[in-house]
């Protein structure tokens, strides 16, 4: 890995001043917390940095002396907050070099921004036979905008292939350039993978053929210089909680003629001229973009997270760039751990797989440590599927985090690794389990005994991996015979039929790759197989997660998981209570 060379054209802006870790970790109040009673190491950058007390103390200010709405109100408080919301937007314009502050749209965040530009713009420009071009490597937020806008256009979305090292086959994009190309939409850093990508001269190849550029600037601007003029792109888009900003906003760039020349993408107050039953017109930029009351504390905390990172004059690369290359080191060091994306150009996200651990695994073993870590596809399901595999775990770095996180995380890691279980490469015969009960209600009883008798999420938690210890290990088993079951974390294979021998009772076996979706499986089996199909359709499940307090141990991603898993076994039930199969085999 080289050192990160300057994309944007503003490497002058990048201060050779110290980094004081220590003293930037002491302005963030949660880094002195504790997670499972040790001190919490955060890694989960890519999805939200922390708040610097600056931040959290501005938008206290702002609703103890400066709450009111903002452009309407003749009186001082308004006047004063309006000036303070207009005043972030200078800020904006001069942490990214727009040309002007109108061309600063305030946004929801990265996610509303390419919705605003697909929407808008693609309804005005996109014509049938036309193509947008994204890459392999997109959230799915700069990939789904751009698919619903060429539905509704007869437009062709196209994508730019990613190389084994997750790098751009800037080759192929140069083939797929041509006059029916009309947006070019790319990462500036990927969430997935850390790929830094060259948009200067994807903004350069792309005008060539008169198309429009858009970077998803996300997981960029917290790291590095912004000079939206020195790319030349015509759209870039971030948010403001991954700059140490709050959520719910962020902010669209667009070149003025572009934004001066796009239909509005939202209809109410603030955004109008005029109004008429007979007509409307509209206000100028930026408030046509601008509908409705905005997110005046989010745009005030934004600036002051801006002027909080300006200070600093990104005096933090270099040690993000140390921090990165060790980290990146003693990963390597972990058996069984592999990288996934390790481009030349790279920074800030180190994502990985182990052998035999699921990173779901991963993730909940590291919150039990204290090490908080983001497992999963990251939104970016395509990139997974480019290098098969179900999800990564993902350790994403922030200016405050230090080689001790580091040695932590990668201390975690090994323990986690020494207890791998070893692939089955043998099939082993499938164990349908018996029913463990009169009925589902009746071992619903039971088993509601033992949750409600643990209080806390983490006894609970610890009682979902106790039955996955009692569950026949046969997922390699099931993996060869069935197709995974949709919408579950980790992978789930599930195979179910009508008992043998019997009229109407319904059996399934299931196993998962992830010790604690196992437990969730383990419990599934012990409520419905080997009973009467009619018995497990007229359980309410629901009710009964409600009764153990499941929301309050479960994440929310992790529920829908086992909602899926239930409703293939209604499914099947279904099926076997109308008597419509014989044999019902999980698809
Ligand atoms: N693009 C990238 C590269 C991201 O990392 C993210 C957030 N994970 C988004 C877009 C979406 O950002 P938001 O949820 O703040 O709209």
């Amino acid at each position: 890995m080289k050192r990160q060379e300057d994309k944007s054209g503003v490497g002058d802006r990048v201060s050779g001043v110290g980094f004081d870790v220590a003293r930037v970790r002491g302005e963030f109040p949660i880094l002195s917390t504790t997670a499972h009673g040790k001190p919490l190491v955060y890694l989960d950058n890519g999805a939200t940095t922390q708040k610097p007390r600056t931040v959290i103390e501005a938008i206290e200010r702002y609703y103890q002396s400066q709450n009111s709405n903002i452009h309407r109100g003749v009186y001082e408080l308004s006047q004063a907050t309006t000036g303070s919301y207009e005043k972030a937007r200078l800020k904006v314009q001069k942490f990214i070099n727009a040309r002007e502050p109108a061309e600063c749209i305030f946004t929801r965040g990265t996610t509303e921004g390419i919705n605003l530009v697909a929407s808008s713009w693609g309804r005005a420009k996109l014509k049938s036979g036309d193509e947008v071009i994204v890459s392999g490597m997109e959230h799915h937020s700069n990939i789904v905008p751009w698919q619903m806008a060429c539905d509704l256009a007869g437009a062709k979305l196209r994508v730019i292939p990613i190389d084994d090292r997750g790098q751009l086959r800037m080759d192929e994009f140069e083939r797929m350039l041509s006059p029916r190309v009309k947006m070019v939409a790319v990462v500036h850093l990927s969430n997935s993978l850390g790929t830094i990508n060259d948009v200067k001269r994807i903004t350069q190849m792309a005008h060539g053929v008169g198309a429009k550029v858009l970077i998803d600037g996300a997981q960029w601007v917290a790291h590095y210089p912004t000079d939206v003029q020195a790319i030349g792109c015509d759209f870039y888009v971030f948010s403001g909680h991954k700059l140490y900003g709050p959520t719910g906003i962020g902010v669209l760039y667009g070149r003025r003629e572009l934004l001066d020349a796009m239909p509005p993408y939202q209809g109410g107050g603030d955004m109008i001229e005029s109004v008429t039953f007979e007509k409307t017109t509209y206000a100028q930029l930026p408030n046509k973009f601008e509908a409705g009351t905005p997110h005046i504390e989010g745009v005030i905390g934004l600036g002051a997270a801006i002027d909080w990172i300006s200070a600093m004059q990104f005096a933090f690369v270099d040690h993000e760039h140390d921090l990165l290359e060790y980290a990146t080191k003693k990963l390597g060091g972990v058996p069984g751990l592999r990288l996934v994306g390790t481009a030349e150009q790279k920074g800030s996200v180190l994502s990985f797989v182990m052998d035999g651990v699921a990173s779901l695994d991963i993730g909940a073993k590291l919150d039990n440590q204290g090490i908080a870590i983001r497992t999963g596809h990251h939104c970016c399901q395509p990139v997974m599927d480019r290098y098969g595999i179900p999800g990564t775990a993902r350790a994403s770095l922030a200016m405050y985090n230090t080689r001790e996180d580091v040695d932590r995380l990668v201390a975690g890691l090994k323990e986690i690794g020494a207890s791998r279980q070893p692939v089955q490469s043998q099939l082993v015969e499938l164990k349908f389990p018996e029913a463990a009960g009169p009925s589902p209600k009746a071992v619903a009883d039971e088993l509601a005994e033992v949750f409600e008798f643990l209080e806390d999420r983490d006894s609970k938690n610890e009682q979902l991996l106790d039955f996955a210890k009692n569950l026949p290990r046969q997922f390699d088993t099931l993996k060869r015979l069935t197709e995974r079951v949709p919408g579950c974390m980790a992978q789930v294979h599930m195979l179910a039929r009508k008992a043998p021998g019997t009229e109407d009772r319904f059996e399934f076996v299931a196993d998962a790759d992830a010790e604690i979706v196992r437990g969730e499986i383990a419990i599934l089996e012990k409520l419905y197989s080997g009973q009467r199909a009619k018995d497990v359709l007229s359980f309410d499940i629901d009710a009964w997660f409600t009764r153990i307090g499941l929301e309050h141990f479960l994440s929310n991603q992790r529920r829908n998981g086992l909602a899926s898993m239930v409703k293939r076994i209604r499914a099947h039930a279904e099926a076997i209570a109308g008597m419509k199969a014989e044999t019902v085999q999980a698809t």
